[in-house]
């Protein structure tokens, strides 16, 4: 079995075409004196004697690397670049056990040998991504499954049949793990899926005849991620896509596919080509699904082009043609079942420092529900919609004069957005927190007192925040919905999706918000119960790049919290708490 370390011993060379890169005029002024600093940094940072500073400055500089890839005009430094960054998540990964690490380390790997597909980096980073997969694995037999998928690929790759130095080490990493290798049918089976990437590579070079795929007029090189929901029951039939949502911005866009019914899916990214003049693209092939009664073409505008659907083989094909690459992001919401897709031009898990004071300069504030959606509503009558809208427009102007934030309110009137834009919106703005504003209900009218949500995969989920979710997540209660199970499983994406790091800050936030909140009650309401700060399953907060809570003011199905909830003094207060927990945390506290 091959180490994983074996590639490590290829670095010193990668490094040497590393320093040579900064003698070459930088991309940009900023960059000139951070590139050779940041490159030699992380470079040194590899050496296996080298002890790694905290993880917030690792992810930090391998963040620093990434963007340099993006500004890098040359593909094979892009690559090269791009796995720097991305060997620097895996040694994370291998020190500190961080999935989140090795998720990132993946893709990484993914972009460069995407980006740099023929060349030798495009060879090495496609072999670093085999081994880190067999590595995750636990598991030599996927190592060599994966080393010899890539083998296949890369050797076809290799113009007129020549060898690179790369194919030949993962020659030599097929016979080190020759004793892995599946026998029978199972060999079989192999060698065909390696015909199959072979075939793919060669038609995506044009020497095979135009694809069959009506939305796809090339074929694609392998999609770089499957997602199965959890506890995928076999598709009673095929699953219809029944609603396409778009929102776009300059910044970014989100794009959600509504399914009649949960399953499986690969997504992929295909880099623009200036000689057919197509734009670069994201493709997402539904299984089992069909697109019959959608629009096959949308135009959309701002970061997302258009959006195109269509049949494919054993399925739909859905096609994102961007305005320019853009960072992706893909994640399922369950209960109904919906796929969503992220795209912005920042790159995702933006970091907040730990310690000290914080950037923020714009604010995401959002009242909660809208239009025909009322939210809860008080004995008296008085609607959330109301109260959360009349909350945000009181903390808005006071952000602005007093902070000097600029903010974003994701409805500005009684209108009614849905939960999955709100974000999407959000992120566009390149928002530093968000905060959503609501009033919380129970069943029995009893329950009073301020409660603050985060989005979070720990699993401290109680019954009742699972049910406050899923009261917000306007699935009701009425409905046989499990709200327990389907938290967990919320969690479980929300694992997927986000890193540690923006858990954190968004409970230290959460936390100052209940905080100001009761100092801003001060002697006038001492009464009010605390009931502190959970995390459950919110779709609004889900996706969020940014620290995000979800903050429920009072209970307005208690009589005596919708009488406070109704007076403008009350809402006043309530506002301040918020505007003074985004002043704490920026100053660092
Ligand atoms: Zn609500």
């Amino acid at each position: 079995m091959p180490s994983p370390r074996s590639f490590e011993k290829t670095l010193p060379a990668l490094a040497l075409s590393l320093g040579l890169l900064s003698a070459c005029p930088a991309p940009g002024p900023t960059d000139t004196a951070k590139q050779p600093d940041d490159v030699a940094k992380a470079t040194a940072l590899l050496d296996a004697s080298a002890r790694l500073p905290p993880r917030a400055e690792v992810v930090a500089l391998a963040d620093q690397i990434a963007i340099l890839a993006t500004k890098e005009g040359a593909i094979e430094e892009q690559a090269k670049l791009d796995v720097l960054a991305a060997d620097l998540r895996a040694r994370l990964h291998r020190i500190e056990g961080t999935d989140a690490d090795a998720r990132e380390a993946l893709e990484l790997y993914a972009a460069a040998a995407r980006v740099a597909r023929g060349t030798e980096a495009g060879c090495r980073a496609d072999r670093a991504r085999a081994l880190l997969l067999g590595e995750l694995a636990h598991d030599a037999s996927t190592s060599y499954r994966e080393l010899y998928l890539v083998k296949r690929r890369q050797a076809s790759l290799a113009a007129d049949g020549k060898t690179s130095a790369c194919v030949e080490a993962l020659a030599r990493d097929l016979a080190l793990a020759q004793g892995y290798r599946p026998g029978g049918a199972d060999l079989a089976e192999l060698e065909r899926e390696g015909d199959k990437a072979e075939r793919t590579v060669a038609a995506a070079a044009g020497t095979a005849s135009a694809s069959i795929v009506p939305v796809a007029s090339t074929s694609s090189p392998p999609a770089d991620l499957i997602v199965a929901p959890m506890d995928l029951k076999p598709a009673k039939g095929t699953a219809k896509i029944e609603k396409i949502e778009k929102f776009a911005a300059e910044g970014g866009g989100r794009v959600v596919i509504h399914l009649s019914e949960p399953t499986t899916f690969q997504v992929g990214t295909l880099e623009a080509d200036d000689k057919t003049g197509k734009d670069a693209r994201i493709y997402l092939d539904i299984e089992k699904a069909t697109a019959k009664g959608v629009s096959r073409e949308i135009d959309v505008g701002g970061a997302i082009k258009r959006i195109r659907s269509g049949p494919r083989e054993g399925g739909a094909r859905i096609v994102l043609d961007l305005s320019s690459a853009m960072h992706r992001r893909v994640f399922y919401l369950p209960e109904p079942f919906r796929i969503v897709i992220d795209v912005s031009s920042r790159p995702p898990e933006q970091k907040a420092p730990a310690n000290g004071p914080r950037t923020v300069k714009r604010v995401a504030i959002d009242p909660g529900h809208g239009g025909h959606d009322d939210g809860a509503v008080g004995p008296t009558g008085l609607k959330e919609k109301e109260v959360a809208l009349d909350v945000a427009h009181r903390v808005a102007p006071v952000l602005a004069h007093e902070l000097g934030v600029e903010t974003l309110l994701t409805r500005d009137s009684d209108v009614f957005v849905p939960l999955e834009e709100r974000t999407a919106r959000a992120n566009a703005f390149h928002a530093d927190l968000f905060i959503s504003i609501h009033c919380n209900a129970s069943e029995n009218g009893e329950a009073r007192g301020i409660e603050v949500f985060v989005l979070d995969e720990l699993k401290d989920t109680s019954r009742a925040a699972a049910r406050v979710a899923a009261l917000e997540n306007g699935l009701g209660v009425k409905k046989g919905i499990d709200a327990e199970s389907l938290d967990k499983e919320m969690a479980q994406i929300v694992g997927r999706l986000q890193s540690g790091e923006i858990a954190t800050s968004s409970r230290k936030l959460g936390d100052l918000v209940t905080r100001a909140t009761l100092a801003s009650f001060g002697t006038r309401y001492p009464d009010t119960k605390d009931h502190g700060l959970k995390s459950a399953g919110f779709y609004v907060l889900l996706g969020a790049e940014m620290p995000a809570v979800l903050f429920e003011t009072s209970f307005i199905s208690n009589p005596d919290d919708e009488g406070r909830l109704a007076k403008a003094d009350y809402r006043q207060k309530l506002a301040d708490g918020i505007v003074n927990a985004v002043r704490a945390y920026r100053e660092g506290k």
